[in-house]
């Protein structure tokens, strides 16, 4: 079959062989497939979507583009989490300690802030001389001595998606649920684990705008992952308000080193605890869910989880005085106070708009290789629920420049509805998928 008539019965909304899928994606690796053809077919899979078949197909495809590590030796489990990105979203800073400190082995391979999301690698390199470029060997030592390490995908691991995450990012390709699952899971799977906990955004600041959406995805990762031998379990979370109070790179760290210190704000903590508790689960160290719930607290209030994180840091050849002392994070030459309007309540915080403001200030990139600056971004000061008062602060930027300090005040203020009545408590955790609902104790 030539590329034009997978093209064409994708279009048609056919359903593709294996074999379909695999001369196509190695084509394209090999250069038989031009960027216009592959453009063409993501738009195509982007309408006519795929069947549960197709998707593990393509995953596997995508996976077998590039090489699979063994890290059989660091015994076991080998739990990852991933998030499928958010704003504010400095989980997987908090959730990889708390789970190494209650025995699960986490091989975390991370990515770079893209669009309005943030991104663990840039928040970890804002720690002076912290490193996320590791060959496999030291990887895989880290882990072993650790319990955790964090670094950015290699080269080898599935290159398809490379070069195709890069296209949608440039053809309004990237939120299709067969795409999305083919792209995380290819990832996943080349890093030999044994089993993977996703935390599915849900709102306004996430690939995902509403639950149905997010619970499709979510239905999808955990289908195709146990199809190809990967037991998942998901998290579906709210995104509509920014994660915490802290969005951009070094804000984050500083609020990740308070939550593992057993303070910083309640969404944080109670996340991180649940995803942290569901790989405990997922990885057989734990009987119960509420068992693994207490594990997870024990290891975040003992203060063994900031010890890994501490450990962590000088494994990866990070400044470890950071742990102790967060001033000595890089901090942004201006700050600049966002005042109510009005008094009333604060009814919503558009991540979306937050994010999109803390990119422009120079915490996130518009083109994969742009730099990032560790300091800059935003912190909510008036999350939602607060009531203020007229002149009151709703945030605070970190700016490089009072001229880009200026430009961002009117898009966070924009960010805040400011009302008469108190807007209706919102559920952190909307969903829990692929594990149990309830104690199964
Ligand atoms: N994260 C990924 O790795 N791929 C996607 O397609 C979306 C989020």
């Amino acid at each position: 079959m030539t590329p034009y008539e997978t093209i064409k019965r994708k279009r048609d909304g056919g359903e593709l062989t294996r074999r379909e899928l695999q001369t196509f994606v190695e084509s394209y690796l090999d250069g038989g497939v031009a960027d216009y053809q592959m453009s063409a077919f993501l738009m195509a899979v982007y309408f006519r979507g795929m069947t549960t078949q197709e998707t593990v197909w393509l995953t596997s495809v995508m996976l077998e583009s590039g090489r699979t590590m063994d890290l059989s030796a660091l015994g076991s489990p080998r739990i990852d989490k991933h998030s499928t990105g958010g704003v504010g979203d400095k989980l997987s800073l908090i959730v990889a300690p708390v789970a190494a400190a209650c025995g699960v082995r986490v091989p975390m391979i991370s990515g770079r802030g893209l669009g309005h999301t943030g991104g663990t690698l840039d928040k970890l390199e804002s720690i002076p001389g912290l490193s996320t470029d590791f060959s496999e060997e030291a990887f895989e030592r880290i882990v072993s001595d650790i319990g955790f390490a964090i670094v950015g995908q290699s080269e080898s691991v599935a290159p398809a998606d490379r070069r195709m995450y890069a296209l949608r990012d440039v053809t309004a390709t990237v939120e299709c649920v067969p795409l999305i699952v083919a792209s995380i899971l290819s990832k996943k799977l080349a890093a030999d684990l044994e089993g993977l906990v996703l935390d599915v955004k849900v709102g306004r600041g996430a690939f995902m705008p509403d639950t149905e959406k997010g619970r499709e995805l979510a239905r999808a990762l955990i289908d195709t992952a146990s199809s190809l031998g990967l037991p998942a379990r998901a998290l579906l979370t709210d995104m509509n308000a920014p994660v915490g109070r802290a969005v951009g790179n070094a804000l984050e760290v500083a609020e990740s080193l308070e939550v593992l210190r057993g303070g910083g704000p309640d969404d944080v903590r109670e996340t991180s605890l649940a995803l942290a508790a569901a790989m405990v689960h997922v990885g057989g160290l734990a009987e119960s869910a509420t068992q693994a719930h207490g594990l997870a607290a024990a290891a975040l209030d003992e203060g063994r989880a900031l010890e890994r994180f501490r450990d962590f840091v000088n494994a990866q050849g990070g400044e470890a005085r950071v742990v102790d002392d967060p001033g000595l994070l890089p901090r942004a030459a201006v700050t600049r106070a966002v005042a109510s309007a009005s008094n009333g309540f604060v009814r919503s915080v558009d991540a979306l708009a937050v994010g999109r403001a803390s990119v422009r200030l120079g915490a996130g990139r518009l083109r994969l290789g742009d730099p990032v600056d560790p300091a800059v971004g935003i912190v909510i000061a008036a999350p939602v629920g607060t009531k203020v008062e007229q002149g009151e602060p709703l945030a605070v930027i970190h700016a490089a420049t009072d001229v880009a300090a200026d430009e961002a005040v009117d898009v966070v203020l924009g960010a805040f509805d400011v009302g008469e009545e108190p807007p209706e408590k919102r559920a952190t955790i909307i969903g829990d998928l692929g594990g149990p609902s309830q104690d199964d104790a």
